[in-house]
């Protein structure tokens, strides 16, 4: 009997679980226009309240990854290396990941995404740097992974039509929430971007999109799963968005700071989480103990090879190695307002999703899609959860080109805060790894 998208809407609907062929037939149909987006909409409300088994996770999976492109990086043999956050504020990992990894024999043949809505995108960061190209022709983005072992390029291309497509609708129909639909759409991605290994950054907390450890474990647990289904090395890192990660928030900031940590400056919350997950990606292709791993990671830091592989790295792409080299020649915003404190105690929670907004009023990050991003406007936190503060104390400075934004970007910085008399309980940096 002919597949229906009604009988589809109404099994899932009844809690059912719809099979492979059904699966097929809505994304298939969605993608040529056959499938409507209101039946679209209401399959995916369903899948929101009912969820996926395993087996469709999969499926929905597959179908997405093969709805394009499919990236083939099979002459690196099992070295090829793919790190993937779930968004969050501060978040300049990869830039420091990436060269630690290649240093050491990995291939990152890489494509990242842009910043949207309160999260920032490694694009948009390294598009900061001035001659940035984020565009490369296929062959040089081989050449170049082969020649220096990093290439890291906007996602171009035909990938993954179906999730391109699916996002949208579910982001305008509320239905971005639902751990199948987002297992899904990440590892389609990733199984089409042709990497061997994969590590994940599952972030939980205030700035990211699971606000529990529950929903991050169960998210990190179900798309290992299906990575080691896919034949892919995957490791889940479950790390904290409670408050931003490192000192930095902003495009050109975050490129300084990921420069500070590969020059060295390490023993922070973002050193240390960047060489978690640069080790977990060395442990699953070299098959070493984490401990090693997290040894020849510092090792690389501390004896300045995992920073030139980094200035090689932005020299192949066209970067101004400059700016690296002295960071100070990065353009500073015209404008910056120091918010002082008017409390004597503690830091005692930050929401980093009411931060990353703060930076998107400063002109950092896009409030909709296409609109132009000031690549040195930000923030840098001067007190974090936890620090104690003084009255008349700078707890962080606003950067921005447009003096105007900053008062609204400052009353927002506020309203994310919250003070207490006594030392809040410490919240762990790392909540757990999935292998
Ligand atoms: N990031 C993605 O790529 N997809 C989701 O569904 C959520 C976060």
């Amino acid at each position: 009997m002919a597949i229906r998208m009604f009988d589809c809407i109404q099994k899932k609907k009844a809690g059912k679980e719809l099979s492979l062929e059904e699966i097929e037939f809505f994304i298939n149909g969605y993608l040529d226009g056959t499938v409507p987006d209101y039946q679209v909409s209401a399959l995916i409300m369903a899948i929101c309240f009912n969820g996926m088994t395993n087996e469709e996770t999969k499926g929905l999976t597959y179908t997405m990854a093969f709805s394009g492109d499919m990236i083939d990086l099979s002459e690196f043999g099992n070295l090829t290396c793919d790190k993937h956050s779930t968004g969050g504020v501060g978040d300049k990992t990869s830039l420091i990941v990436a060269p630690i990894v290649s240093v050491l024999g990995g291939k990152l043949a890489k494509m990242s995404g842009r910043g949207l809505g309160h999260t920032g995108g490694t694009i948009d960061k390294l598009e900061s740097i001035p001659g940035y190209k984020t565009v490369l022709p296929r062959e040089e983005f081989i050449r170049q992974t082969h020649k220096i072992g990093i290439s890291l390029i906007s996602q171009s291309g035909n990938i993954c039509p179906a999730d391109k497509k699916l996002y949208a609708l579910r982001d305008v129909t509320a239905t971005v929430d639902s751990i199948p639909l987002i297992v899904s759409s990440i590892m389609s991605k990733k199984i089409a971007a042709g990497s061997k290994n994969i590590v994940l950054d599952v972030k939980v907390g205030s700035g990211a999109f699971m606000k529990t450890y529950e929903d991050a474990r169960i998210l990190a647990e179900n798309m290992v799963e299906i990575g080691k289904v896919c034949e892919r090395n995957v490791a889940a890192v479950i790390t904290d968005m409670n408050t931003p990660l490192g000192k930095n928030i902003g495009n050109s900031l975050e490129v300084i700071e990921a420069v500070e940590v590969l020059k060295g400056n390490v023993d922070n919350d973002l050193g240390k989480v960047s060489v978690v997950l640069a080790a977990e990606l060395l442990k699953l292709f070299k098959n070493i103990s984490v401990d090693d791993a997290i040894k020849e990671a510092l090792k690389v830091i501390y004896d300045g090879s995992a920073y030139r592989k980094f200035e090689e790295w932005i020299a192949a792409q066209g970067g101004d190695i400059s700016v690296i080299r002295d960071t100070s020649k990065f353009q500073e915003s015209k404008y910056s307002k120091n918010i002082i404190s008017t409390f004597n105690g503690y830091i005692s929670q930050m929401d980093s999703e009411i931060i990353g907004n703060a930076s998107v009023l400063l002109g950092a990050g896009r409030a909709k899609l296409g609109d132009e991003i000031d690549y040195s406007a930000g923030i840098v936190l001067h007190k974090k959860t936890g620090d104690r503060v003084k009255k008349g104390d700078i707890l962080c400075t606003l950067y921005a080109n447009d003096d105007s934004r900053l008062e609204p970007a400052s009353a927002k910085y506020l309203s994310s805060l919250t003070f207490s008399s006594r030392p809040p309980k410490k919240t762990p940096l790392i909540h757990g790894i999935v292998r």
